[in-house]
């Protein structure tokens, strides 16, 4: 017989965002990304120059234009009805970094989102080092109204990897934006990235088994791709690092998933690079079969979400 997972009803072995949502909500409720039109502390020189190694996305720095939020959450929404039928939705400040902006011009993007028809949330998503007090207290004002996740990018707790890659943060810093967060009582959403250069599946098992005593509520587990236009393009067209195989990849993130405590929700435990910029690795590109695989790995170990939480069978 198939082992049951407790937060699960169709045999996945670990808590699904999509069962979460459903739990919560009684219906299926989609996220809608927006562009608030941030730029990012870690290209504009007031982290760094550049931005980390891996990312694509620039912001326009333009604060959105008047009306922008709710012309972007239109187009996402007709799209998300047609594919999901779904009537809910949360809206996801996903480009650049979510809070770097003055609060006023914050708190407007987020009320217009907010107000936006079939909003049953908001998702913000942010760096751990832009998280300024009086930002953090209106978000836990929101927090208190509706269902607010802070979405921050932690990627390794290898601090030297995340200094090749110009993350310009550390674990550290990591730590005080998330406690910030979560003595305000906002959930958080966690980032990390699988397959960075220099890593081993021992440092991704760390980074999991770290995060995974923080007790996040919910974590995204992505995979690095290379993509055009970025500095780490260069570095693996010179042959400086490899990225992860398909194998590799579903037995790393197995075995991180059953770090964390079951109450713990994955958001995503792959990622999907959009075609056009994708470089590598390929086999990224086949979501379905890589979910699939994932499912399978936890049937043929027996295992699910949970059974090595505590460092009881690792470390
Ligand atoms: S990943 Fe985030 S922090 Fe890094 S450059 Fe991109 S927007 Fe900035």
């Amino acid at each position: 017989m198939d082992t049951q997972f407790i937060f699960s009803d169709n045999g996945k072995r670990y808590h699904t965002y999509d069962f979460y949502l459903r739990k919560r909500f009684g219906r299926k409720v989609a996220k809608l990304s927006v562009d608030g039109g941030f730029t990012c502390p870690n290209r504009d020189g007031t982290k760094g120059f550049g931005g980390c190694a891996f990312c694509s996305g620039s912001g326009s720095g333009d604060f959105c234009a008047e009306g922008g939020v709710t012309a972007q959450l239109e187009a996402q929404r007709a799209v998300m009805r047609a594919k999901w039928r779904a009537d809910a939705f949360i809206p996801y400040f996903r480009a650049g970094t979510g809070t770097y902006a003055p609060l006023p011009r914050l708190l407007a993007l987020w009320e217009e989102a907010l107000s936006f028809s079939g909003a049953v949330g908001l998702s913000v998503a942010t760096r751990p080092d832009c998280l300024p007090d009086d930002v953090c207290d209106a978000l836990a004002d929101i927090a208190r109204r509706t269902f607010l996740t802070v979405e921050l990018g932690l990627q390794t707790v290898n601090d030297e990897v995340a200094a090749k890659m110009n993350r310009g943060h550390g674990f550290a810093e990591f730590g005080q934006g998330f406690m910030k967060l979560r003595a305000r009582g906002i959930p958080v959403c966690v980032h990390i990235i699988d397959g960075l250069p220099g890593e081993t599946e021992s440092d991704m098992l760390r980074t999991a088994q770290t995060l995974a005593a923080m007790k996040p509520e919910f974590v995204k587990i992505h995979l690095l791709h290379v993509l055009k236009g970025t500095p780490l393009e260069k570095l693996y067209a010179d042959g400086g690092f490899e990225t992860m195989t398909k194998e590799e990849y579903v037995s790393t993130v197995v075995s991180q998933i059953e770090l964390f405590p079951p109450e713990t929700v994955f958001e995503r435990v792959t990622g999907d690079g959009k075609g056009e910029d994708l470089i590598a690795p390929r086999w990224s590109r086949r979501k379905r079969e890589v979910l699939n695989a994932i499912d399978m790995e936890f049937r043929r170990r027996g295992t699910m979400q949970g059974e090595k939480h505590r460092g009881r069978l690792f470390l």
